[in-house]
């Protein structure tokens, strides 16, 4: 392996996974729905399939069926215009959107700031861009993690080249207001940087909280490269569908990067992709109210359990703190868990530079069925 990968190693996703197969623990360490998306939508995939839609490589940025429909998404959702041959890119999932967009936009010896916890791929495609990153840390404050806009502003320098933001925020939850996400672009626009904002969790916001695409800020079309994802919107995570939005000179630059990794993503799950982009608003708001009653199962089960907990406004994540319950190394926490209580959960000190500063923290995933949390919470009141 060479150096600039050597200090990432096997994901902490992985990891977990294969220690909750080994124990026979509740999975609510990596986040993956236990219920599939909608049945019509795995029907429009067969269908594509035996109609022989995409089973040869589909177009380089997607097929226009897809590009078509997240253009719409995005107007439809948040007044955004995007033409959908110049300014979408249909990826491998977020995740190649990630690496493809840093890969494009970020020269060796730039500096790319990420909000700290940051999502592990940020990292690795960071470094594989031979970029150097530079953490904003998320502090908690009064129940929630908030953004300290002088750090973010602090942590400008002549190298920054861009920011990777992520709003609704995974691990922790959080929702970026109007007013931080305005901070941002203003910075944005005045030190001349690029925005690629992972969005994924788009419609995964909960109570009063609003998902504010970046995108939609005053001056930031033209800078920011947007990232969505069917594995979260849709309950597909297998399927590997996400796509990027941004301006043709920005499109076209991810695109570049994109032919060299996949060159294209996976035919007939774009076609069903596309359906399931049409599908009317209760379809998402059922996605958000069933989310919503698992969170607070989760976070009250938590609660009850000795945890201190961060109700997330967004995402199908909470953040825990356990120094209630005696510890505060997560990383030792979640490898006992399994023995301890049956259950896997994920240090979020995973997510850090400063590993010290996440270390008490432990983040537990609720996109499950209702009677698999209600056992997870029963099993984790063993801990108390
Ligand atoms: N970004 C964030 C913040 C995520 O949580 C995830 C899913 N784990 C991804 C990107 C990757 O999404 P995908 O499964 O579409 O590659
Ligand atoms: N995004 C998911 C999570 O945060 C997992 C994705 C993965 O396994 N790479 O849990």
């Amino acid at each position: 392996l060479n150096r600039r990968l050597a200090e990432f190693g096997t994901t902490i996703f992985a990891e977990m996974s294969a220690l909750a197969a080994r124990t026979g623990s509740i999975n609510l360490g990596q986040g993956f729905p236990d219920t599939d998306g909608p049945e019509e939508i795995r029907e429009a995939a067969v269908r594509a399939l035996r109609d022989g839609l995409g089973n040869q490589y589909p177009p380089g940025p997607g097929v226009p069926e897809l590009r078509r429909a997240v253009a719409d998404h995005q107007r439809e959702w948040y007044g955004l215009t995007y033409d959908p041959d110049a300014e979408v890119l249909v990826t491998a999932g977020a995740t190649e959107a990630i690496a493809a967009a840093l890969l494009a936009l970020v020269e060796p010896g730039d500096e790319v700031i990420a909000l700290e916890p940051y999502y592990d791929s940020y990292a690795a495609c960071v470094a594989m861009a031979g970029g150097t990153r530079v953490p904003v840390t998320l502090r908690p404050h009064e129940g929630a993690y908030v953004l300290d806009l002088d750090e973010l502003r602090a942590a400008v320098t002549d190298r920054t080249r861009l920011i990777l933001l992520n709003t609704p925020h995974n691990p922790t939850g959080t929702v970026l207001t109007r007013a931080e996400l305005t901070a941002v672009a203003e910075l944005a626009i005045e030190r001349d940087l690029l925005v690629v904002t992972d969005e994924v969790y788009e419609h995964l916001v909960f109570d009063d909280a609003e998902h504010v695409p970046l995108a939609s800020l005053p001056g930031m079309r033209e800078r920011t490269v947007t990232i969505g994802s069917a594995g979260k919107t849709f309950s597909f995570t297998g399927w590997k569908v996400g796509w990027i939005t941004a301006s043709p000179e920005l499109t076209a630059a991810v695109r570049s990067a994109k032919q060299f990794l996949t060159y294209v993503s996976s035919g007939p799950f774009q076609y069903a992709i596309a359906e399931a982009l049409r599908l009317p608003a209760a379809y998402f708001d059922g996605l958000r109210a069933d989310l919503r009653a698992k969170r607070d199962l989760l976070s009250e089960g938590l609660a009850q359990a000795g945890f201190e907990v961060y109700r997330p406004a967004g995402t199908y994540f909470v953040t825990t703190d356990i120094r209630p319950l005696g510890a505060d190394d997560g990383f030792a926490f979640c490898r006992s868990l399994p023995e301890r209580a049956g259950v896997v959960a994920i240090p979020n000190a995973v997510f850090y530079d400063h590993r010290e500063a996440g270390a008490p923290f432990v983040r537990f995933a609720f996109c499950k069925k209702t009677e698999v949390l209600e056992e997870a919470v029963n099993r984790l009141k063993r801990l108390a």
